[in-house]
């Protein structure tokens, strides 16, 4: 029943998210800030799903004390504040928000790209403290210019039509082939896109790839007065090699939203005592330094709370993995348990050879209306929805599966 089904909600999650699962008539308990791990713990063992932001860290001490817990969701970007591993292993889908925010940062981008050519945060500070500073010498419209975006993925690729709408031309590389919005074009190497672009923006995500992808060399290869955009991940761009290109008159502006260190939260100073080169930066020309805030808009976080929340009630109520980071994504035509004598199984496992054959010997007795299975690494997850099941044979059926080898969680709605 959906009224047992217990969550726990920690670091405020938004109040969209909240409704969703409320509106199902779930026992939600909802704090506003993380918990201590030892606090955590205690609160774990008894819930069914529990939902976190970036604070909250799931490891596998915590994880292995939620003896109840079926789901994660992640009301945010990231996932690494989770053993996704581990969740796995024990069956605990884990799900996140991918692209709620997506729009938020190529927004922010386009917001830059102008305040960039227009030397507007300069302008701006010496105004505010007084100084009025007329200027048009390499002050520049963005219309006809051409934006390089590297990585065409969900923000790379909404920018992309953004930017054309305000007249810009623009060239994007990948690693991978993407389908090219509007008149966009892909461009065979990051030294092509560098030297074709006069504004250069970074939409990838933290890989070792993507380390220093762009440093001293890269900076080389750009045009003489270009501008280069970072609201990926702070260690993508070398910024020593950045202070120097600015220094030297190679870019002539940059936008950094993210950075290889952050400050863990507002009012802390962002010194050399965070990042050795905090200052130099700091006393550049026309460089907009913002606190990691592309995806921080009253939109995107409630598009999070509803994405996460339909993810959650989705799981819970009809096992669909859909958008899970952590189990394979399974997913099964509507379910039809208002019918009588239907139920759906569900059967997380070992991915280990003979497995089907051993359910399947199991659900032989009644009419398999639909079955599907998929693996992730070492998991793999079964769903079959049976028909033809007296309420009283789920229990002997659930008996027997819950016995086999291969099992790692099964679950039954019914
Ligand atoms: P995405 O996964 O949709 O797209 C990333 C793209 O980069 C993909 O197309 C991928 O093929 C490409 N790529 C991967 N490695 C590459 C490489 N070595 N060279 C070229 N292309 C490569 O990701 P997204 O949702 O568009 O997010 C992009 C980045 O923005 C991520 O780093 C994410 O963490 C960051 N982000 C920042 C904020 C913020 O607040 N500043 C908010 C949201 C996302």
């Amino acid at each position: 029943d959906t009224q047992d089904i217990k969550i726990l909600l920690l670091e405020n999650v938004n109040q969209s998210g909240k409704d969703i699962l409320k509106g199902q008539g779930y026992q939600v308990e909802a704090l506003k800030s993380s918990l201590p791990e030892d606090e955590l713990i205690e609160k774990i063992r008894d819930v069914h799903v529990i939902g976190i932001r970036s604070k909250t860290r799931l490891t596998e001490r915590v994880l292995r004390e939620a003896k109840h817990l079926i789901v994660v969701g992640c009301f945010c970007i990231g996932t690494n504040q989770v053993d996704l591993e581990y969740a796995a292993k024990e069956g605990i889908a884990v799900f996140n928000s991918p692209f709620a925010n997506s729009r938020s940062v190529a927004e922010l981008v386009i917001g830059e790209i102008i305040v960039l050519a227009r030397q507007l945060g300069d302008r701006s500070n010496e105004l505010h403290s007084g100084t009025w500073n007329k200027v048009s010498a390499k002050c520049w419209e963005i219309r006809g210019k051409t934006l390089g975006i590297i990585g065409y993925g969900h923000i790379g690729s909404q920018l992309s039509v953004l930017a054309e709408a305000m007249g810009m031309t623009v060239i994007y590389y990948d690693v991978v082939n993407h389908m090219a919005l509007g008149s966009a074009k892909q461009v065979p190497t990051l030294e092509a896109l560098l030297n074709g672009s006069d504004f250069v923006t970074l939409h990838v995500p933290e890989l070792p790839e993507t380390k220093n992808m762009i440093g001293a060399p890269q900076f080389e290869q750009m045009k003489t007065g270009s501008y280069l955009i970072n609201a990926s991940r702070g260690t993508v761009v070398d910024i020593p090699a950045l202070i120097n290109a600015s220094r030297n008159g190679k870019i002539a502006g940059a936008a950094l939203d993210v950075y290889p260190n952050e400050p863990g939260g507002n009012g802390d100073y962002f010194t050399s005592n965070l990042n050795a080169w905090a200052e130099d930066l700091r006393s550049l020309k026309n460089i907009i330094l913002s606190p990691h805030i592309g995806g921080s808009t009253e939109e995107a976080q409630r598009s999070i709370g509803v994405e996460v929340g339909n993810a959650l009630v989705r799981y819970v109520n009809s096992g669909v993995t859909l958008g899970a980071v952590n189990l394979p994504e399974v997913s099964l035509r509507s379910l039809t348990l208002d019918e009588p004598n239907h139920a759906r199984v569900i059967y997380i496992h070992h991915n280990v050879p003979g497995v089907l054959k051993q359910v399947n010997k199991v659900l032989s007795d009644h009419n398999v209306d639909k079955q599907t299975t998929d693996s992730k690494g070492d998991v793999a997850y079964l769903m079959a929805d049976i028909s033809d099941v007296q309420p009283g044979e789920i229990k002997d059926i659930a008996d027997r599966l819950e016995v086999l080898p291969s099992r790692i969680l099964t679950r039954f709605l019914y």
